[in-house]
């Protein structure tokens, strides 16, 4: 018999979302203030009961790409295909990319839109029993748009 219920917690919605402008909080770009291009579950224990007695892991599964924090410099030399690679007669250009790598959630703080300040997400329902974030500070709804 195959195990059709599985034992899954509620999904919880990420508190920060696309487009949300944070603040990372620690490391190297502490302070720096960018918007929010990619949230990403990560799934840390693949199926392996085990990993639940793994406590103390500080991450919540959620990562964020901010704009232009935690930048990595990826240097890439020019490069042309021989031998084995010479169905892709591609010729890449070299240089530096940037490329914003993740960060985990809890580095990260949402910035009000409103009171310009590092925020605690509170929620409320409204009447229509939607639920919404809003600032811990001044109370201001946090929508983001298109969500
Ligand atoms: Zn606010």
């Amino acid at each position: 018999m195959a195990r059709v219920h599985e034992h899954r917690p509620p999904v919880r919605v990420p508190e920060i979302r696309k487009g949300d402008t944070v603040v990372v909080l620690t490391g190297r770009d502490s302070g720096k203030r960018g918007q929010v291009e990619r949230v990403i579950r990560r799934t840390a224990n693949a199926g392996s009961l085990r990993s639940s007695f793994r406590r103390g892991t500080p991450t919540s599964g959620l990562a964020v790409v901010v704009e232009g924090v935690n930048i990595a410099k990826r240097h890439t030399k020019p490069r042309q295909s021989q031998g084995r690679s010479d169905r892709m007669p591609k010729i890449q250009q070299g240089g530096i990319m940037d490329i914003a790598l993740p960060l985990d959630i809890s580095k990260v703080m949402l910035v009000c839109p409103k009171c310009d300040r590092p925020t605690r997400i509170g929620h409320t329902t409204l009447e229509n029993g939607r639920r919404i974030r809003i600032c811990g500070h001044c109370g201001e709804a946090l929508e983001v748009k298109g969500s």
